[in-house]
């Protein structure tokens, strides 16, 4: 694959390691906000060779991780349906919500199928025009093209048997929340240039101002991230706020415009729940009210649903950069990727998985 020699190569590695070391003379904390980020650092083990001053803290940038309880129990029930064909990414499969996981779901003989993409889903609509099909719409600004695409295709054709069961989140206003949580003690961003791929960098400008950080849009190679880190940490030594982009190869300020411009038509800004976090104000989309036979929350009434977290899950804390997978007491123990507690252990992009993958945990 062209770029991705390039951007392993060891020998830049190590001069942008050098030229970190040199850099940092006080201790800083930086977030890497997406899981892909946070598994490639750990991949590569970025995080022991920085110097030991800089500290590197997960975010909450894992769209599994993030799904709220409520919208997985109210995944479960829709899938539970005769007549139903529930559709979803792969890694939601296994996702615990309060008492089961849609794989035990399809094996008590649930229809449920993994796809990937939500124009997979379509399709099955309109090969089964007698089933009810429903797509689980999860994710950050990087999926939500797609999904939005989906429903705009089944409104032009009239498919009636279509819906998503939406939950997607912004990242924009997840940072706005770690920032101004009493507990934060991030100084610093590394944004997912996935994301900026599509939203550009334009929207995290007020953000580094209003909170004094700088943010830096990275990719997902070791060159990448360690340009990022020495961006990031230059400005905070320089004592200086704003964006600094470090994937110019793929994000433009203004991301891109015609994948927005689906977004906007369909869908809208709302305040959403992520898991173990809570609400986070204006941090979520829905399906605007002219898509709204496409919504799959009003198309299923489920009845209330009363979600309950396990106790021991500090996912939460995980995800807000508070704790990190190895000082949660279910770590290894009665949480592993075979017999997961929290989504942060299932995802494959969640930190706990991470953790567990490469091996970085206390004796
Ligand atoms: S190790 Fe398991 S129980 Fe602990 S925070 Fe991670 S997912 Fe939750």
């Amino acid at each position: 694959m062209r770029f991705l020699q390039e951007y392993r190569d060891p020998t830049p590695c190590r001069a942008l390691l050098a030229r970190i070391a040199a850099a940092a003379t006080r201790p800083w904390a930086i977030m890497e906000i997406c899981g892909g980020q946070t598994h490639a650092i750990l991949r590569h083990g970025l995080d022991q060779m920085l110097p030991p001053s800089l500290t590197l803290v997960h975010g909450p940038g894992c769209p599994v991780c993030v799904t709220p309880l409520e919208t997985i129990d109210r995944a479960l029930a829709i899938a539970a349906r005769p007549g139903v064909i529930f559709t979803s990414f792969g890694d939601m499969l296994r996702v615990p919500g309060s008492r089961d996981d849609l794989m035990r779901v399809k094996s008590r003989g649930g229809d449920v199928r993994f796809v990937d993409s939500p124009l997979e889903a379509l399709q099955l609509a309109r090969r089964h025009p007698d089933r009810e099909v429903v797509f689980l719409a999860v994710g950050f600004e990087t999926t939500a093209p797609g999904n939005a695409m989906a429903v705009r295709q089944a409104a032009r054709e009239g498919l009636t048997n279509f819906s998503e069961l939406v939950s997607h989140v912004l990242v924009p206003p997840a940072m706005a929340a770690i920032l101004g949580a009493p507990a934060n003690r991030v100084q610093g961003f590394l944004a997912a240039g996935h994301v900026c791929a599509v939203m550009g960098w334009r929207e995290y400008e007020p953000l580094a101002a209003r909170f004094g950080v700088p943010i830096v849009p990275t990719g997902f190679e070791p060159v990448d991230l360690l340009q990022g880190i020495l961006s990031c940490v230059e400005m905070l030594e320089r004592g200086e706020a704003g964006v600094e982009n470090r994937y110019a190869r793929i994000v433009k300020r203004d991301g891109n415009p015609a994948a927005r411009a689906v977004v906007d038509e369909v869908f809208e800004v709302c305040d959403r729940p992520w898991r173990g976090i809570g609400v986070i104000p204006g941090s979520g989309l829905r399906l605007r009210a002219a898509y709204a036979a496409y919504d799959a929350e009003r198309r299923f009434d489920v009845g209330d649903i009363a979600p309950q977290e396990p106790r021991e899950c500090i996912s939460g804390e995980i995800l807000q950069g508070v704790k990190k997978p190895d000082q949660c007491a279910a770590f290894g123990k009665a949480c592993t990727p075979a017999t997961p507690l929290g989504a942060t252990m299932v995802s494959s992009e969640g930190a706990c998985a991470a953790y567990w993958k490469y091996h970085r945990r206390n004796p």
